[in-house]
C-alpha cells in the first residue's frame, strides 16, 4: 500500500473549517482536581505526569483526549495513544466516548506499541525488505528458526540453548540495536557467535517474509531513522502523542516516540517509577526520569491524592515500597474511609489456597463476610506466575464459579490451534516457511526426514519457498511413493485455498472449514481414539468462531498473534484471573494475590539473574499488585506448593513482613479448626499435618509466620461444615443412567452420554466430552456446595 496519497488526501481533509469550528463546553474538566487539570489543559507542548497508583494518570491522560477533540485541536486519526494492553487501550476508547457523551468513532492510533507497529510496518514493509503481508512469529516459531540456524552454525545446543539466544536477540532488539549496530561489548555474547547468528536470524527472517515481535518497532525506528520524508509524513500526521505507563518503555519504544515527538512536540507522557515491572524485558525506568532533559521546558505535573484506594492499602502498599532503595519517593493521601484492613491468610498448600479463595469469593459475592456484597466483575486473582492459575482455574471450574482468564493467549497456544493456524498462515502468506515446517506431515503424510530434507534441500538451490520447493520436488518426481502423491495433493490445495480467499459468496470461515477438512485435519483427529481428541475438536470448532469476529484471515491472523487478552467472553459476569504483570492500570474493588511465597513472589529467578534490582522489581510488582484494590485486599500463601510437578515448601514472603502491622488483619484458615474443605481433602490430620509442614519447611522461623501466628485474630473464615462423601464407589457405574446430570471434581457438570466398563463417557458443560473412571463421578444434586 502506497502510504504517501493517504497521507495527502488525509491533511486535505483535515480542513480548517472542522478546527474554527466552536469548541463545545466541557463539563468533564469539572471531574479533574486542579492538578489534573493543569495536565489536561496544556495541550500543546511536553507535559510529564510522573505520580503514584491511583492518583488519576489515566483519567487525565483519557481526559486530555477527550478535550483535543472537543476543543477541535485534533482529529481522531491525529491523536496517537499508546497504551500497555489491548485491554486498557479498549477501554480508554470507552472512557474518552464516555467523556464526550458519543462513541469515540475512529481512534486508529489507539493501541499498545505492537498493534501500532504492526499497522505501520504494512504500510511500510518495502523499506526493511519486507512485503505488506509478513507474518508475525510468535516465540515457538522464532526458536525453532533459531535452533536450525544454531545447528547450521554447529554449535552444541546442549550447551548454547537457542533460547539463550532468543533471548539475547530481544533485548538487543529492545535496545534498538541492528546487528550492525550491536556494541563491540557484546561480541562475546553466545559463545562469540551471538551478532554473527542474529545477522542470519534477520536475513533468514525476510526471506520468509516474517518479522518477530522486536521488529515491529525496531523495522520503525530504522525506516524513521533512515527516511526523513516518512518521519516527516508521521510528525505531521500525529499532531498529539500521548503514553500511558511510560515508566515501562524500553529504547526501542522510547527513540520510536521521540522521533516522532521531535517535531511538534506535543507529547504527554504518564507514569509512575514505582510501577517499573518491565525490566526483564528492557524496560528502562530512566527514560521517564530523563524526559525534561529530552523534551526541555516540559510542564511536569505531580499528582498526591489517590482515588481509588482505602487508606489501609495504600498504606500497606506504601509500606512495602519503602523497602526499595532506588526511588523518587512519593507521597500519597486518600480521602477514602478506612475500611477493610489488608487481609492476610496462610494455607497448607496450594490446592487449599484455591478453594480457600474459591469459597472466599462465594461468601464475598453474598455478602456474609460483614462487607457490602461484590459482584464477581469486582474482584480479582492476581499472581505473580501464570503457573499458578491453573489451581484457580480447576477450582472454579468444579464449583461452577465463572472466570476469565486475562492477559494471556492460552487458548492459541494449543497444538491444535497452533497447527490450524499454519495451514492458516500459509494460506494468506505462502513463503512461510515455518508454517509449512509445521504442517507438512501433519497429519501424517508419510514425509519423514528423508523427503522433508529433499524439500528443503531443492527449495534453498532454486531460491523458493518450501511450498514451491515442495511444488518442484513433486513435478520433478523427486518424491516417490505414498509421500509423493500427498505433497501433490497438499500442494494443490495450498494453491486452491489461496485462491479462494476474496472469493465472492464464500466467507473466511467456510473458507477455514474447507481448510481444515480437505487438508485432512479435522479427520486425523475424528480419527484420533486418544482421551484428548474431543476435546481438540471442540476448539478447532471454537477457533472456526472466534474467526467469525473478523473481516478475514489475515485480520485474524494478526489480532491473535497480537492478542494479550482473552477474548472468548460471553458477557456474563465472571471474577478475574491475570498476572500481576498484566493487571497494570487496572483496578477492582476486592483483590485476591495469593502465593506470597518467598521464591514464587519475590520470585528466585529475578532475584538469581538480577540480585537486588531483581529484589527491587519484585517489590514494585507487589506495590502493583495491592494497589489495583480499591476496598478489599486479600494476601496468602502456602506452606507447601507443587511447581513443575515437584512439591516444594515455602516460607511467607519477605514482602509480608514489610505489610505495617496497624493496617494487616490475619484471618486465621479453615484448617486449623478441623472444619472447612481443607479437612475434608486432607483427612482428619489436618491441624497436625499443617504443623509438620510448617515445622519441615522452618516455615515457624520464619518472622512472617511468628507474627502471623501472633496476630491471629482467632476468626474462623470458614464455618465447619458436615462432611459429605463426594465419591460414590466404582460399583455404582449401573447406578448412572445415560442422560442423567453428574459432576466431577475436576472437570465440572456435565451429562451422561455413554458407559463403557467402568469409565463413563460425559459431555461436560465446560471441559468438552471426556472418558471418566466412574467413582470419580457423583451426582448433581449431591455435590455438597
Ligand atoms: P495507575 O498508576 O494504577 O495506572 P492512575 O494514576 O492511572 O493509576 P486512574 O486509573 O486514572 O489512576 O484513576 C484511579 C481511580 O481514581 C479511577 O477510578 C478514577 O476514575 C478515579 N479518579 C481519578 N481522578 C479523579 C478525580 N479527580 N476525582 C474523582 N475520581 C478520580
Ligand atoms: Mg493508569
Amino acid at each position: 500500500m502506497s502510504s504517501f496519497d493517504d497521507f495527502d488526501a488525509f491533511e486535505a481533509a483535515s480542513s480548517l473549517s472542522a478546527r474554527a469550528m466552536a469548541a463545545r463546553p466541557s463539563p468533564y474538566l469539572d471531574e479533574l482536581n486542579p492538578a489534573q487539570r493543569e495536565a489536561v489543559e496544556a495541550l500543546d507542548g511536553p507535559v510529564l505526569m510522573l505520580a503514584g497508583a491511583g492518583t488519576g494518570k489515566t483519567k487525565a491522560l483519557t481526559t486530555r483526549i477527550a478535550h483535543l477533540l472537543n476543543t477541535h485541536k485534533a482529529r481522531t486519526n491525529e491523536i496517537l495513544a499508546v497504551t500497555f494492553t489491548n485491554k486498557a487501550a479498549r477501554e480508554m476508547k470507552n472512557r474518552v466516548g464516555r467523556l464526550l457523551g458519543q462513541p469515540a468513532e475512529g481512534m486508529p492510533w489507539m493501541g499498545t506499541f505492537h498493534a501500532i507497529g504492526v499497522k505501520l510496518l504494512r504500510r511500510h514493509a518495502e523499506l526493511v525488505g519486507l512485503k505488506s503481508n509478513f507474518t508475525i512469529l510468535d516465540t515457538d516459531d522464532q526458536l525453532r528458526l533459531l535452533k536450525q540456524l544454531v545447528q547450521a552454525a554447529h554449535i552444541d545446543d546442549k550447551r548454547w540453548p537457542p533460547r539463550q539466544l532468543a533471548s539475547i536477540i530481544d533485548g538487543w532488539k529492545n535496545r534498538a540495536w541492528t546487528p550492525s549496530s550491536v556494541p563491540a561489548a557484546e561480541a562475546s555474547a553466545y559463545n562469540q557467535r551471538g551478532v554473527e547468528l542474529y545477522a542470519q536470524y534477520q536475513t533468514r527472517l525476510k526471506e520468509l517474509n516474517a518479522c518477530d515481535f522486536g521488529d515491529l518497532l525496531l523495522h520503525m525506528v530504522t525506516i524513521f531513522q533512515t527516511h526523513e520524508d516518512v518521519l516527516q509524513q508521521y510528525q505531521r500526521w500525529f499532531r498529539y502523542i500521548l503514553v500511558d505507563e511510560y515508566q515501562d518503555t524500553n529504547v526501542a519504544q522510547y527513540l520510536w516516540l521521540r522521533l516522532l515527538a521531535s517535531g511538534h512536540k506535543n507529547i504527554c507522557c504518564v507514569g509512575d517509577d514505582d510501577q517499573s515491572i518491565y525490566g526483564w524485558r528492557g524496560a528502562e525506568v530512566g527514560n521517564i526520569l530523563r524526559f525534561e532533559t529530552d523534551f526541555p521546558g516540559a510542564k511536569v505535573v505531580r499528582l498526591e491524592q489517590n482515588y481509588r484506594s482505602t487508606p489501609h492499602i495504600l498504606a500497606a502498599a506504601s509500606g512495602v515500597i519503602d523497602g526499595n532503595k532506588d526511588r523518587l519517593g512519593k507521597t500519597l493521601f486518600t480521602d477514602a474511609q478506612d475500611g477493610e484492613k489488608v487481609r492476610l491468610i496462610g494455607h497448607w498448600d496450594g490446592e487449599e489456597e484455591a478453594r480457600w479463595v474459591g469459597e472466599e469469593v462465594e461468601a464475598m459475592q453474598s455478602g456474609t463476610r460483614g462487607m457490602r456484597p461484590f459482584s464477581l466483575d469486582q474482584m480479582a486473582i492476581l499472581v505473580r506466575a501464570s503457573h499458578q492459575m491453573r489451581a484457580f482455574e480447576d477450582r472454579f471450574l468444579t464449583i461452577g464459579l465463572p472466570y476469565r482468564v486475562i492477559g494471556g493467549p492460552r487458548f492459541y497456544e494449543r497444538m491444535e490451534i497452533r497447527d490450524a493456524m499454519a495451514y492458516f498462515r500459509l494460506v494468506v502468506s505462502p513463503e512461510d516457511d515455518l508454517a509449512f515446517e509445521r504442517i507438512v506431515n501433519t497429519p501424517k503424510r508419510g514425509l519423514g526426514d528423508k523427503a522433508q530434507q529433499t524439500i528443503q534441500r531443492t527449495a534453498r538451490e532454486n531460491g523458493v519457498s518450501l511450498k514451491e520447493g515442495a511444488r518442484l520436488c513433486v513435478e520433478g518426481g523427486l518424491i516417490k511413493g505414498k509421500g509423493g502423491a500427498a505433497l501433490r495433493v497438499l500442494v494443490d490445495g495450498l494453491d486452491r485455498w489461496s485462491r479462494m480467499t476474496g472469493e465472492a459468496g464464500l466467507s473466511h470461515t467456510e473458507l477455514a472449514e474447507i481448510i481444515l477438512d480437505e487438508s485432512g485435519y479435522t479427520t486425523h483427529w475424528q480419527n484420533e481414539k486418544t482421551p484428548e481428541a474431543p476435546g481438540r475438536l471442540e476448539n478447532l470448532k471454537e477457533l472456526v468462531k472466534a474467526l467469525e469476529q473478523f473481516e478475514n484471515l489475515q485480520g485474524f491472523l494478526e489480532h491473535v498473534s497480537l492478542v494479550m487478552d482473552n477474548e472468548s467472553d460471553d458477557g456474563g459476569a465472571k471474577v478475574s484471573i491475570m498476572t500481576l504483570h498484566a493487571a497494570k492500570g487496572l483496578e477492582f474493588p476486592a483483590v485476591f494475590l495469593p502465593g506470597w511465597e518467598d521464591g514464587l513472589f519475590p520470585s528466585q529467578r529475578s532475584m538469581d539473574e538480577s540480585g537486588i534490582k531483581g529484589l527491587e522489581e519484585e517489590r514494585r510488582l507487589a506495590y502493583v499488585g495491592i494497589t489495583r484494590a480499591e476496598e478489599v485486599c486479600t494476601i496468602s500463601f502456602a506452606a507447601n506448593r507443587r511447581v513443575f510437578g515437584q512439591w516444594q515448601n515455602a516460607l511467607p514472603s519477605r514482602f509480608i513482613d514489610e505489610l505495617p502491622e496497624a493496617h494487616v488483619d490475619v484471618l486465621t484458615p479453615p484448617g486449623l479448626y478441623g472444619g472447612g474443605m481443607g479437612a475434608q481433602s486432607m483427612g482428619s490430620g489436618i491441624e497436625s499435618g499443617l504443623e509438620d509442614a510448617a515445622a519441615a519447611a522452618n516455615v515457624y522461623n520464619s518472622p512472617g509466620w511468628r507474627r502471623l501466628q501472633e496476630r491471629s485474630s482467632q476468626r474462623p473464615m470458614s464455618q465447619p461444615r458436615e462432611s459429605k462423601n463426594m465419591v460414590i464407589d466404582a460399583a455404582a457405574v449401573s447406578s448412572h443412567v445415560m442422560g442423567d446430570r453428574v459432576f466431577h471434581q475436576k472437570f465440572g457438570y456435565g451429562a451422561i452420554i455413554g458407559v463403557e466398563g467402568d469409565k463413563l463417557e460425559i459431555d461436560f458443560e465446560k471441559a468438552g466430552i471426556k472418558k471418566v473412571v466412574a467413582k470419580f463421578i457423583t451426582g448433581a444434586d449431591d455435590v455438597p456446595f
